[in-house]
């Protein structure tokens, strides 16, 4: 690959989903990209990693993305992986329902007429069709309003379906939640029909899918890739950014280099004293089980009125993903793997105890997606001419979600470019 001549580096620091975003998008194309992480591995808070417990590769948590994803997809073109996000080719969303001890299935038509509506056999059970009018206003931006503000939260449509899909989309009790935030979810995939909605997972694994194709991308590109480095201090000098001070030496700022910060926003506002961001954050719980699921189980269950929200069948493992998880965090890991297996079993018709189990608990999952902690979010662009935001909780107008995460990092590659 040709470097683009002309003067400019560009450092992206942070190598989660915003930061390999923006330098995968600069690298290709032909721009110069210094990739610097704190840990020693890349991903951020989408990571795999090999569990001793387990004796197996799982990922921190189980991460869901739709078809209508945009810049997902985009993103997986670019770095040659799109045939690791696997899905049943259809919008299909399996619920348990605990209660009743049932499984049924939403089945959204492909098109943007939403016929589906108008079929009991495809639509929430004990709904009829006038009960998903009530999203219409969603369709309409609601700056600085709760959701509870603009549609009614209650029902059985809400309860069997809108809650649980809100909750794992904004990872915030959707009540108290962004209206914005949660109409955008609307807009951009459900109000524009199945197609948009179809359900991607990363097969075989987070990492496999997202981080290290991305890497090696990088490194076919050339670019500098350092794990294990973290960025402790900016130097800045009236508009301009001046230097970066790394635990492992200092990096003077040449005439066009530019900065892409792609860390998480405690790490930014340390990084940039005076920086408006969130500072409110909710939890999400995972629970990994060994135990392989027979052929025919089905990949992803949501389960409404248990502990468990969706329960996740791998080829080798069930897994279990907890949005809001304020509530368990601090409760002890054993009782958690007892707990989730519980509505594994039920989901699956397993008898007998739990297999050995992992938790995994992401206390800072994602901000706080409360109309105040939206407000906090800021734009890509700074005040210091060369220094750029990405990341999950910068004003994308999306949840802090992989879409919001890999926007951020093409927004900030476009304004980075030299
Ligand atoms: C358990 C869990 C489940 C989730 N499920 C879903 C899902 O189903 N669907 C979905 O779309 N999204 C999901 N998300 C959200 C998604 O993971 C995030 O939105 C996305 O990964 C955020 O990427 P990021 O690059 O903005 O931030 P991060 O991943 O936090 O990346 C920031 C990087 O900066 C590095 N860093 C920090 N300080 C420094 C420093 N001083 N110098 C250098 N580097 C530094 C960090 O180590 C990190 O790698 C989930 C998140 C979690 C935690």
């Amino acid at each position: 690959m040709t470097r683009l001549e002309g003067p400019g580096k560009v450092h992206v620091v942070g190598a989660g989903l915003a930061g390999l975003s923006a330098a995968v998008t600069l690298a290709g194309r032909g721009h110069t990209v210094a990739l610097s992480e704190a840990a020693k591995q890349a991903g951020g808070r989408c990571r795999s990693y090999h569990d001793g417990v387990l004796d197996m590769v799982i990922d921190n948590g189980n991460h869901l993305v739709l078809s209508g994803n945009a810049a997902v997809i985009r993103y997986m073109r670019a770095i040659g992986a799109q045939d690791r996000l696997t899905g049943p080719g259809r919008a299909e969303f399996p619920f348990f329902d605990v209660e009743l001890g049932r499984l049924w299935t939403l089945r959204p038509s492909e098109g943007v007429l939403p016929w589906w509506i108008l079929d009991a056999a495809r639509r929430v059970p004990g709904t009829g069709f006038r009960d998903y009018l009530a999203l219409l206003p969603l369709l309409q931006r609601h700056p600085g309003r709760r959701l509870d503000e603009v549609v009614r939260c209650d029902g059985v449509l809400w309860r069997k379906f809108l809650r649980p899909l809100f909750v794992s989309a904004l990872n915030t009790a959707p009540e108290e939640a962004s209206a914005d935030l949660a109409g955008a979810i609307v807009r951009e995939t459900l109000a524009k029909g199945g197609r948009h909605m179809h359900p991607l997972v990363a097969t075989p694994s987070l990492a496999a899918a997202f981080v290290d194709p991305a890497l090696a991308l990088l490194h076919r590109h050339g670019a500098e890739v350092r794990l294990g480095r973290s960025l402790r201090e900016i130097k800045v000098e009236g508009m301009q950014a001046r230097g970066l001070v790394f635990d492992d030496g200092e990096e003077t700022l040449g005439t066009g280099d530019r900065v892409v910060l792609a860390v998480p926003p405690w790490i930014a506002q340390k990084l940039l004293p005076g920086l408006d961001a969130p500072d409110a954050f909710h939890a999400i719980v995972n629970a990994h089980f060994r135990a392989a699921p027979p052929a025919a189980a089905p990949a992803m269950v949501g389960v409404v009125g248990g502990t468990a929200e969706w329960v996740f069948a791998f080829h080798d493992r069930y897994s279990v993903t907890v949005s809001a998880a304020d509530h368990l965090v601090d409760r002890d890991a054993d009782e958690l793997v007892d707990l989730l297996w519980r509505d594994v079993a039920r989901v699956h018709g397993l008898s007998g105890p739990a297999p050995a189990g992992r938790i995994v608990k992401e206390k800072r999952a994602t901000f706080a997606a409360t109309p105040a902690q939206a407000a906090r979010r800021p734009p890509a662009a700074t005040s210091w001419r060369n220094l750029f935001l990405a990341g999950d909780w910068i004003d994308t107008g999306l949840p802090a979600t992989i879409e919001g995460a890999l926007r951020s990092g093409e927004t900030a590659a476009r304004l980075a470019r030299p």
